[in-house]
């Protein structure tokens, strides 16, 4: 039985790391006369790392690893129009407009009357909470959780919050480490749906075949069949 469904935003409900891969082209391109796109990639993942628990997730801390990593790898030399070039394509990206994957909307559609829907996603917190509104499937959520880390612990909270027993609880997303791995940690059900592009730092080796809590679909709107399997409807 499940009684509530937690939703990944980012590459799950909408669009996201495609906008972050042509940024990455465009920032290869914009540093391409003093070195080649693999080096300039791997410097600037290397970059976001080391910065991650400093900035956390999202275009904020994208934007000043890239400006740190230009600086690095042209030892000074980039200029401050170049420098005006990755602000300005920081900027851009958030103001990108929201665009839905495909089933998306039908899909939360078809579940809110039944369960209680959560969204849980993590990032800048205002860019976050932009895509939500802007997303149009804000109402569809009893409760929008926008948090800096998604792990057992963030789980285990966002619950506890609630009222939600994990075993009733059902995670849907696109990343094994912050969407599927931590709801089973906790005893609770993951689906996960792959979204063609992954984030280096998003990639996890897949649960053990063991449990029968874990679930994959090839696409979001196969969500609804599976979730009235586990869960009959109640009217
Ligand atoms: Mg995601």
């Amino acid at each position: 039985m499940i009684d509530a469904i937690g939703f990944d935003a980012d590459d799950t409900l909408w669009h996201n790391e495609t906008i972050f891969e042509e940024n990455h082209r465009r920032f290869c391109a914009l540093l391409s006369r003093w070195h080649d796109a693999a080096t300039v990639e791997s410097k600037l993942l290397e970059t976001e790392m080391r910065n991650l628990a400093l900035f956390g997730y999202g275009i904020k801390g994208f934007a000043l690893s890239s400006i740190e990593t230009a600086i690095e790898l042209t030892e000074g030399r980039i200029s401050g129009e170049e420098l005006r070039e990755i602000l300005a394509m920081a900027k851009r990206m958030l103001e990108h407009p929201v665009e839905l994957l495909p089933g998306a909307r039908a899909t939360v559609e078809a579940l809110a009357g039944d369960f209680t829907l959560l969204l849980i996603t993590k990032g800048d917190l205002r860019d976050q909470e932009r895509k939500i509104q802007r997303s149009g499937l804000a109402g569809h959520f009893a409760h929008h959780e926008i948090v800096s880390e998604k792990n057992t612990r963030t789980y285990a909270r966002i619950l506890a919050r609630h009222g939600l027993d994990a075993s009733r609880f059902l995670m849907v997303g696109n990343s094994l480490r912050s969407d599927i791995l931590p709801v089973l940690e906790l005893g609770g059900h993951a689906v996960h749906v792959p979204y063609p592009l992954t984030w280096e730092h998003e990639r996890a080796e897949p649960p053990p075949a063991e449990t029968d809590r874990f679930h994959a679909l090839e696409r979001l709107d196969q969500l609804p069949a599976l979730v009235w399997r586990l869960s009959p409807p109640r009217r």
